[in-house]
């Protein structure tokens, strides 16, 4: 049976030139001063450099190498938490309720510690309530504010007006935080470069490179407490040896991204959507009608669960997912589409497909036929 995957929003296959830099003797230590940890340190600044061109951040030394996206929002939020209480201030957070779990949960966890938290809505396509935004950074603008928002949902692909929204948060005087995880590779354009950000997440294995490797952009200048305290790496922001074979798969990742045909993808994943309302009734994709990056469709399927779906187009040989990746193998529903309006059977009732630049029309084609012969089983 062909394999076929369909979940590029949950992780991605490495790029070939990210995976050959595995094989490069490069063993020493970045923080050792003799050869062998000169030579690793070269290489890391190197990558550094590769990623923050890449991104549109403006100084390499911005970058703060992590451990995943995860562990950059939690420096993030957490940090600036830490340093807003050092400095005899309460710090307020706003963000959305569509937020991947890392911002959320890191969220839950500082109010339950002081932090006044506020959660913003999105309408029934998932866009952002810029509105009740507005009114948030109105509200609060006397303290210390923090805002932390996605470029692009994960589970729908729905892209937030971050530009716009970090263009807001500097005016009224607040932090800007963008998780960008979702963004490179499938929004096209995208560069930090366009707005006033002040820190931003990033993930290697989103985009091609190791799993593992994660990056915080922090703006010069802006004090942040560190969450892990020991060495002085990455001056001083996050201590412990660095990974450096994921480092250097991070910025050979980044380097292929500027060769993706991002309208073949859109192309791709428009003509599934158009296949698979054609060959199915009863189908509906979330967020359709509005700005989405281009590889991601979430689609809901009259009286079929998204479980038993993803189960069996596992067993046909598709990767995909329902709901977002984190929720996979719990029942859960969605966060995201309850935030959207929708009740809990059909927030569990979801399929993902995140598209990436490798697959074919072929796939897609092959895809449509089974999903269409497995809604007909389910449906009976
Ligand atoms: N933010 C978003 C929008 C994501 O999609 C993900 C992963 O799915 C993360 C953050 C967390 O990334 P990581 O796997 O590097 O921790």
């Amino acid at each position: 049976m062909k394999q076929i995957y369909l979940d590029h929003n949950a992780t991605t296959k490495m790029e070939q030139s990210a995976a050959n830099t595995l094989l490069f003797s490069i063993y020493g230590n970045p923080s050792s001063i003799h050869w062998a940890g000169r030579k690793a340190k070269a290489v890391v600044e190197d990558a550094r450099e590769q990623i923050a061109s890449a991104f549109g951040i403006e100084d390499p030394e911005d970058i703060c190498f992590t451990a995943s996206a995860t562990e950059a929002t939690n420096t993030a939020l957490k940090g600036l938490f830490f340093q807003a209480q050092k400095e005899g201030q309460r710090l307020h957070l706003i963000t959305s309720t569509v937020e991947h779990e890392a911002t959320l949960e890191t969220a839950k966890f500082l109010a339950e510690l002081g932090a006044s938290v506020q959660f913003l809505p999105v309408n029934p396509q998932g866009e952002l309530d810029l509105m009740a935004y507005e009114s948030a950074l109105k509200t609060f603008s006397k303290e210390r504010v923090l805002v932390s928002l996605m470029a692009a949902n994960n589970e729908t692909g729905v892209v937030f007006p971050w530009e716009k929204c970090a263009l807001m948060a500097r005016e009224h005087g607040a932090f800007f935080h963008l998780d960008a995880v979702q963004a490179p590779g499938k929004l096209p354009n995208f560069s930090l470069q366009n707005a006033p950000v002040d820190m931003a997440s990033f993930s290697a294995h989103k985009i091609g490179g190791m799993k593992g490797v994660g990056a915080l952009s922090i703006r010069r200048g802006l004090k942040l407490v560190s969450l892990l305290h020991g060495g002085a790496q990455e001056r001083k922001r996050r201590a412990g040896t660095m990974n450096v074979p994921g480092i250097l798969s991070f910025g050979e990742a980044t380097k292929a991204l500027s060769q993706r045909d991002l309208n073949a993808v859109a192309r791709l994943r428009d003509a599934m959507e158009e296949r698979v309302k054609k060959a199915i009734s009863g189908v509906e994709v979330h967020g359709q009608d509005v700005n989405r990056i281009v590889n991601t469709s979430n689609m809901l399927f009259e009286g079929v669960r998204g479980e038993g779906l993803v189960m069996a187009l596992d067993l046909a040989g598709f990767a995909v997912s329902s709901g977002s990746a984190c929720n996979s193998g719990s029942i859960l529903p969605s966060h995201v589409l309850l935030a959207m309006g929708r009740d809990k059977s059909a927030a569990q009732s979801a399929l993902r497909v995140s598209l990436g630049p490798e697959n074919t029309i072929e796939e897609v084609q092959s895809f449509v036929e089974a999903l269409t012969e497995i809604i007909k089983k389910l449906r009976k």
